[in-house]
């Protein structure tokens, strides 16, 4: 589904990744883990193609397409779905408003007609409830005056109403609390656990992987994939930290 290759991408000049490999396959899901600062958030920005961000090396293949030339919209439109790390505020433009625009666009992206407006509702609300957010919720201004656990789910109220092939999300568990976690987890795997689909897990906590089990665990750090694993290594750095793995790395 998604395979990147030799990524290297700077932010006003400065290098941020540099050489990083990864290869989803469709059904997985991959955590990634790594220090603050090692470049997880920038990846996300890049697979999004988030202005700003520009990769001077190496390639990104989603679904068979060359990611990298597409725009932004159309990268959503083709299934790609970003949840931030620190989600937008959007003021004067309700939940409702922007959750019908965004499924209309990808919709006519991919020549289906629009949704109509109580398809729409049945499908918004139905997300809604699943992760514990109101009706009343969904008419309010985007993330206007949420708290962290409630923009957190919904960023998953959209995820489920957008329904993408990859999921790229990034400590989408900061600031949760237990019950929000659980919450949001089993968002994660109800609307993402899927032959078809794959997700790119950004945490620093063992607690979200309790709930949604990666199948591959990726320590991220200086820009580049220096270690991978199955689900025990994401214990094996809540236990013992980045430290041993990164000086390996850099003694290498
Ligand atoms: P992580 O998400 O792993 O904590 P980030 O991708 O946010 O790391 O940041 C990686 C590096 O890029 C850090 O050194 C950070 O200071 C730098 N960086 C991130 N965003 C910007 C920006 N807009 N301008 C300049 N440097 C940035
Ligand atoms: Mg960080
Ligand atoms: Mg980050």
């Amino acid at each position: 589904m998604l395979r990147i290759e030799n990524l290297h991408a700077e932010i006003d000049g400065k290098p941020i990744l540099k050489g990083l490999n990864l290869t989803l396959n469709a059904g997985e899901i991959h955590a990634i883990m790594g220090p603050n600062g090692a470049g997880k958030s920038t990846l996300s920005y890049v697979l999004a193609g988030r202005q700003g961000y520009e990769v001077t090396e190496g390639s990104v293949t989603f679904m068979g397409k060359d990611l990298l030339g597409l725009e932004p919209h159309e990268r959503a439109a083709a299934g790609i779905f970003l949840g931030m790390q620190y989600p937008v505020e959007i003021p004067g433009v309700s939940n409702v408003q922007f959750l019908r625009t965004a499924l209309n666009a990808q919709r006519r992206a991919r020549g289906q007609s629009e949704v109509s407006a109580g398809e729409f509702l049945k499908l918004s609300r139905a997300q809604a409830d699943a992760l514990g957010l109101s009706a009343d919720m969904l008419k309010r201004p985007v993330n206007v005056g949420f708290s962290g656990g409630e923009k957190k789910r919904n960023e998953m109220v959209q995820m489920g109403v957008l329904d993408p092939a990859l999921a790229i999300l990034d400590e989408t568990d900061s600031g949760l609390d237990i019950d929000a976690l659980r919450v949001v987890g089993d968002g994660i795997n109800r609307i993402m656990r899927k032959p078809d689909k794959a997700v790119l897990l950004i945490t620093h906590y063992q607690r979200l992987l309790d709930v949604v089990k990666p199948d591959f665990v990726h320590v991220l750090s200086a820009g580049r994939i220096i270690r991978s694993g199955g689900p025990e290594l994401a214990h094996e750095l809540e236990r013992e930290g980045y430290g041993a793995t990164v000086e390996e790395d850099q003694a290498a």
